[in-house]
């Protein structure tokens, strides 16, 4: 595995393996990898033969000092598992190679950013699109895979692709859990144990709600009170939001139909946790 911090080392590194053929995957992440990031790698792995990461946490899309401070980090710990997934290219940048300036542009996708995440985080998504199309430009991958857990990012990126004739395949890729249920992410690192069995809580209620839709409940408005109701019975979670929507358009629905998905976003102490289950026929 190749580490580059530069612009111009990442792209000789691009240039060489395209000059020899290579299909370039590309996994873009703010670090701290968990199984969920791995999941992406071993995705792409599948379908290309150079895989590139990138760690950068993108100060960009954070929508306070505080919690941009606080986001875990352990940049050694993630080297040692992005080794162990035998990765071609780790691309590693400090902020000023990344915005050597104020970047002066806007990005946004309104009808899809106004929406879930998009409302309680102004700023967010425009963040996300400007580093993601950075990155893209600079990495020039085939493909790029992201995550279903952050669901409506991945929409927003697809359609970014779409809009600008990217010629890039986006991929979207699973949602990992811990067996415990609860979705995997950086900032699980920040919940106390406490806090932990807390957020435990929001994919057990997202289950009951599919449950019950399963033996017929379409009104999302008692669905979305079943899910309200069973996170807040945790002393330590607020939910933020919870919406049913179709999931092309992000738009709520009303009537919960398959194919729907629920996608919730809670805090658990003061950590931001976001989840989503598509409505399904079976468990
Ligand atoms: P992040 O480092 O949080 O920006 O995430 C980098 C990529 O990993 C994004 O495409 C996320 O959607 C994806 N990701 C994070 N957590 C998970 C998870 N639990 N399952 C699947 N993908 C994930």
């Amino acid at each position: 595995m190749k580490v580059v911090k530069s612009k111009k080392a990442l792209k000789e590194e691009i240039h060489r393996a395209k000059k020899e053929g290579k299909i370039i995957g590309f996994v873009p992440t703010m670090g701290y990898l968990h199984e969920g990031h791995l999941s992406l790698i071993r995705e792409a792995k599948k379908e290309c033969d150079y895989i590139v990461v990138s760690i950068f946490v993108n100060p960009k899309q954070f929508n306070s000092e505080e919690d941009l401070k606080k986001y875990p980090r352990d940049f050694e710990r993630d080297q040692g598992l992005l080794r162990q997934e035998n990765i071609d290219l780790l691309f590693l940048p400090e902020i000023e190679e990344i915005y050597p300036e104020e970047p002066k542009i806007y990005l946004d996708i309104p009808s899809l950013t106004n929406k879930l995440c998009g409302i309680y985080r102004p700023g967010h998504f425009p963040g996300v699109l400007l580093v993601v199309l950075k990155l893209f430009h600079l990495v020039e991958p085939h493909k790029a895979y992201f995550g279903k857990k952050d669901y409506q990012q991945y929409l927003i990126i697809k359609q970014m692709v779409k809009d600008l004739d990217l010629d890039i395949d986006v991929i979207g890729c699973s949602l990992i859990r811990e067996e415990s249920g609860i979705a995997l992410s950086s900032r699980n690192a920040r919940l106390s144990p406490n806090g932990y069995s807390d957020a435990l809580l929001i994919y057990r209620a997202l289950n009951i709600a599919k449950k019950e839709w399963q033996k017929g409940e379409r009104n999302p408005e008692n669905l979305k009170e079943i899910i309200k109701d069973i996170v807040e019975t945790g002393a330590l979670n607020r939910v933020e939001y919870v919406e049913i929507v179709d999931p092309n358009t992000l738009e709520s629905v009303k009537e919960a139909k398959e194919g729907d998905l629920i996608a919730v976003a809670v805090y658990t102490e003061n950590v931001r946790l976001i989840d989503n289950i598509e409505l399904r026929g079976e468990s």
